[in-house]
C-alpha cells in the first residue's frame, strides 16, 4: 500500500539537506513512522509551520516499499498543544516525553496505549501544573505498556518474592528490585527504593490516566522514584532524557 494516511504525534523533526526535514511521527494504527518532508525549510512552502515537534497531525505519506523513507504529500495540524510553548521547564517536559517514547519504541510497532497516553501526557502540560511529575507518572505509565516494566514484586535475579521479604533495592540493569542476598553478592549498582516508592509506582501504574494527575509524591518517595526511573531509563536505551534546568516542586 503506497498510499499512508495517518494521524500522528511528531516526535523528532530533522533538518535534511538544504531544504528538506525529516519527521519522526508516532502513529495509533502504524507506531513509529518517518517521513521526508521536501523542500520544508524554504520560505513558500504548503507545510508551513506544522512540522515542529509535539503537534498532533494528520499526515499522508507515500512510499514504495514499507521499510523506504516515506514522502510526506500533505500533512495538516490537529491539535498543537500551545501551553508546551509557554516556558523552557514545559518544553522540557514535553520532550523528555517525546523522547522516552522514540527511545522505547520500534520502527511500525502499533501500541495504541502509547499514543492514548502520550496524547493525554502533552494534553496535560502546562506551566500552571507539577510538570516534572507529570513527566514521572507518564514514563513510569508508558513502561507498563512496553516490555520494560519494571518488576517490583519479586527479587529480579533469583525470583525470591518480596511477599515475605521486603526488597529495599531496585537494579537499573535488571530493571526490578533485588533482595538482601543478591544485593549481597553483587548485581551492580543498585538504588534505595523505600516501600514507600514502591507502592507509588504500583499506584501509578494501576489508576487510569485520568486519574493519574490526583497522584502526588514528595520529599524521599519523589527522589527514590526519580533517580531509579532516570538510571533504568538510562540502563535500557542507553541515552539519557533532556533535564529540567531548574526542578519545579
Ligand atoms: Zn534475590
Amino acid at each position: 500500500m503506497p498510499l499512508v494516511r495517518t494521524r500522528g504525534v511528531i516526535i523528532r523533526s530533522q533538518r535534511w539537506g538544504d531544504a528538506d526535514r525529516i519527521i519522526t511521527v508516532y502513529s495509533p494504527n502504524l507506531g513509529k513512522i518517518r517521513g521526508v518532508a521536501r523542500g520544508a525549510r524554504r520560505m513558500k512552502t504548503r507545510f508551513g509551520g506544522v512540522l515542529e515537534p509535539f503537534g498532533l497531525v494528520e499526515l499522508t505519506l507515500f512510499q514504495k516499499t514499507p521499510e523506504a523513507l516515506g514522502q510526506i504529500s500533505q500533512i495538516d495540524l490537529v491539535a498543537n498543544f500551545s501551553a508546551i510553548r509557554e516556558n523552557l521547564t514545559v518544553m522540557t517536559a514535553a520532550a523528555r516525553m517525546v523522547r522516552m517514547v522514540e527511545a522505547i519504541t520500534v520502527d511500525r510497532d502499533p501500541n495504541y496505549e502509547m499514543f492514548v497516553a502520550l496524547v493525554h501526557g502533552l494534553e496535560s502540560l502546562s506551566p500552571e501544573t507539577d510538570v516534572a511529575l507529570t513527566t514521572l507518572l507518564f514514563q513510569i505509565h508508558i513502561l507498563g505498556h512496553t516490555g520494560f516494566r519494571p518488576q517490583l514484586d519479586s527479587c529480579a535475579e533469583c525470583g525470591q518474592s518480596a511477599r515475605y521479604h521486603a526488597l529495599q533495592w531496585f537494579s537499573p540493569r535488571l530493571g526490578g528490585m533485588v533482595c538482601e542476598e543478591c544485593g549481597q553478592r553483587g548485581v551492580g549498582r543498585m538504588l534505595v527504593l523505600s516501600r514507600g516508592s514502591v507502592a507509588f509506582i504500583e499506584q501509578a501504574r494501576r489508576l487510569s490516566l485520568p486519574q493519574l494527575s490526583r497522584l502526588k509524591a514528595m520529599g524521599t518517595v519523589r527522589l527514590e522514584v526519580e533517580t531509579a526511573m532516570e538510571a533504568y531509563f538510562y540502563a535500557v536505551v542507553g541515552k539519557s532524557l533532556p533535564t529540567f534546568e531548574q526542578w519545579v516542586f
